[in-house]
């Protein structure tokens, strides 16, 4: 029996537009019939093990091999095969119905590169690599014959009987030209590595037998024996399949070792497991947190009952979320779509929430039964927290619950806590609670002094995310407002209303404003002459909160704010009247001396805001040794 036909079909010339499409991604055809063997054998298991199979199925490896001088790459299986009926039903006719839908979807489409990868081609995706495909099979059903099936990747086949005396499918491509490089013992290996290192069936790579050294022979020449060489390249059930009252810590730190050679010790881990409403399995870790955090998204590999899919997660895993490294397992994500379907399919979103969900109560979990473990672990958790109270309310919710504030003295709170720590000591007069921060403690230290001398908490807000952190809990947080240590005089920066007595008449004051004006000489600078504490500086510069804000926003993302970042910078000069500087300054006889010492004290506050560099650092230098020596 020969039969030659055609494959009904719309589309011309499919391959080449296949071939085309797939550009970038050729090397998916390996997974394609890998995961097809892997189909087949696992039917044929399933089978037996509903008695519909007589006798031992055997061995059930799946082998995958090629031939340099011949130009062959072949996949074997032993599942369940197919006849020439099978073939022509499922080749010829659902196979190439799912090439045909691909291109015609795809063909007028801009964004080939998005649908690449998310696109499973199936059988046909071996035409990208081969002028020729042959199929060669037997059912494991009693009395067929095994069928053999050739194609050059026109529309055109030949269906022939065929000499297999075993059950299951070869697949032998007929490697193409321009595809030589697939060739290659190397390449196959790391193809194979990438997709299909957790294939539930053993996988044997390169069936050649190799030459080994056995002994030394009469003359003292080395003696060689043939080995077939044990190659199964997968691990059959990675520890995300397995139940996690099995396994122990030691497990979860190898299986990380495993994926990420070269990674830390991840900080924890959370196992999925859910077969409602939709199924998924998996671990996720948490790995400690970079500042640089780029470079560690894009970690999480996505499967399909163990087939890995792609590594970018992105919108099957909450933003926030793909700073976790491990795996994701789940048949019901649908990955042979493209991504605008991805994210409205109500699967993804489910999956979305409920890994969320986990990941919160996960934290939870770990701040209630060890909090001081939690606590030290903070600074790496730190940044990942905000990162997912920024971006996502639900998580937001339980997470205002374990996210922690930490003081410049090194302790830590909750946001209740700190509430009820500065509460009655740092509200305002309009009955506004200030949380005193710092965002540089070395830089800023003076300005810190000053407040804690007031007996105010100054709070570390020194992360890459704190500024939008600051801004976000000013939202969420009821008669809350944040600001810098160094936004404004200590009086005015917790506003209380408490009028201290100015020692300067009105003249007076007029006076020594006049005088700094000309000692400072510098625009940015707002002076005013205000009464302080006798303890406060003579002089604090500092710039408000929202300048800085604004400033900072500017910098950071621009937009509407883009124009403030060519703004110079202004800042506020404050004069404390009440200082004893101030009354030297007006007793002194001479206008020279007046002046020197408004420089002396301008410079000084210079100094604290570290805004005195060059020659305004030699002058007050050389002044301060001028002034020393008097
Ligand atoms: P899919 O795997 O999504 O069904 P494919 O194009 O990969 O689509 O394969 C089409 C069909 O061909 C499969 O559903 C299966 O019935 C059959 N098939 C492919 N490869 C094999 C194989 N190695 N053994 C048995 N049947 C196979
Ligand atoms: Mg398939």
């Amino acid at each position: 029996m020969s039969e030659k036909g055609t494959i009904s079909i719309h589309t011309e010339n499919i391959f080449p537009i296949i071939k085309k499409f797939l550009y970038s991604d050729h090397e998916i055809f390996l997974r394609e019939l890998v995961s097809n063997a892997v189909d087949a054998t696992q039917k044929l298991k399933r089978l037996s093990s509903l008695g519909e199979i007589s006798e031992e199925i055997g061995d059930t490896t799946v082998e995958v091999s090629f031939d340099k001088e011949k130009k062959t790459i072949t996949v074997s299986d032993k599942g369940i095969g197919m006849t020439a009926d099978e073939i022509k039903k499922y080749i010829n006719q659902i196979a190439f119905s799912g090439a045909t839908e691909f291109v015609e979807k795809f063909k007028d489409k801009g964004d080939a590169k998005d649908i690449i990868g998310k696109f499973g081609l199936g059988f046909y995706s071996a035409f990208m690599v081969a002028k020729e495909v042959e199929i060669i099979s037997k059912s494991y059903q009693d009395g067929t014959e095994a069928a053999r099936w050739v194609c050059d990747g026109s529309t055109e086949y030949e269906i022939t009987e065929a000499t297999k005396e075993s059950r299951g499918t070869d697949i032998i491509l007929h490697v193409a030209d321009d595809s030589e490089e697939f060739l290659d013992e190397w390449k196959l290996k790391s193809i194979l590595d990438k997709y299909c290192r957790f294939l539930p069936v053993p996988i044997k790579f390169g069936t050649k037998d190799e030459q080994i050294e056995d002994g030394k022979d009469d003359e003292g020449k080395p003696k060689y024996k043939t080995e077939t060489k044990d190659r199964i390249i997968n691990d059959t059930d990675p520890l995300w399949t397995k139940s996690p009252s099995e396994l122990k810590d030691e497990d979860y730190l190898k299986f990380y070792k495993e994926l990420y050679p070269m990674s830390e010790d991840p900080l924890f881990w959370i196992h999925l497991n859910v077969d409602y409403p939709f199924n998924l399995t998996g671990i996720l870790y948490f790995p400690k947190v970079k500042n640089d955090f780029e470079v560690q998204k894009n970690k999480i590999q996505l499967y399909s009952r163990q087939v890995f899919i792609t590594d970018e997660v992105k919108d099957v895993v909450p933003e926030f979320l793909m700073l976790l490294h491990g795996v994701i397992d789940s048949p019901d994500i649908p990955l042979n779509v493209s991504r605008s379907y991805l994210q409205s399919d109500g699967n993804v979103k489910k999956i979305n929430n409920h890994i969320t969900k986990k990941v919160a109560d996960k934290l939870d979990e770990l701040f209630k039964s060890d909090r001081n473990s939690y606590q030290d672990k903070w600074s790496d958790i730190g940044v990942f927290v905000k990162y997912g109270m920024l971006s996502e309310d639900k998580f937001y919710d339980k997470a205002k619950n374990f996210a922690l504030f930490t003081n410049t003295e090194g302790e830590f709170f909750t946001m209740d806590e700190y509430k009820a720590k500065v509460e009655v000591n740092q509200k305002d007069k309009d009955n506004n609670v200030i949380y005193v921060y710092t965002t540089d403690p070395g830089k800023q230290d003076t300005y810190i002094q000053v407040a804690k001398n007031k007996g105010y908490d100054v709070l570390l807000l020194d992360g890459v995310l704190d500024s939008h952190y600051v801004n976000f809990l000013e939202q969420k947080l009821e008669n809350t407002q944040l600001k810098r240590v160094d936004a404004d005089t200590i009086e005015k920066l917790i506003d209380k209303d408490e009028k201290i007595e100015s020692v300067l008449s009105a003249d007076e004051e007029e006076k020594v404003k006049g005088i700094f004006e000309k000692a400072v000489a510098n625009p940015r600078m707002n002076i005013s002459v205000n009464s302080l504490s006798p303890d406060d500086m003579p002089v604090t510069i500092t710039m408000s909160e929202f300048m800085r804000r604004m400033k900072d926003m500017a910098k950071n993302g621009g937009g509407q704010y883009a124009m403030m970042g060519n703004m110079p910078d202004q800042f506020e000069l404050s004069v404390n009247g009440n200082h004893s500087i101030v009354g030297k300054i007006l007793r002194a006889k001479k206008e020279d001396k007046k002046v020197q010492l408004a420089k002396q004290a301008y410079d000084l506050a210079m100094l604290s805001q570290n805004m005195l560099t060059g020659k305004d650092l030699t002058n007050f230098i050389k002044r301060s040794i001028e002034l020393a020596a008097e």
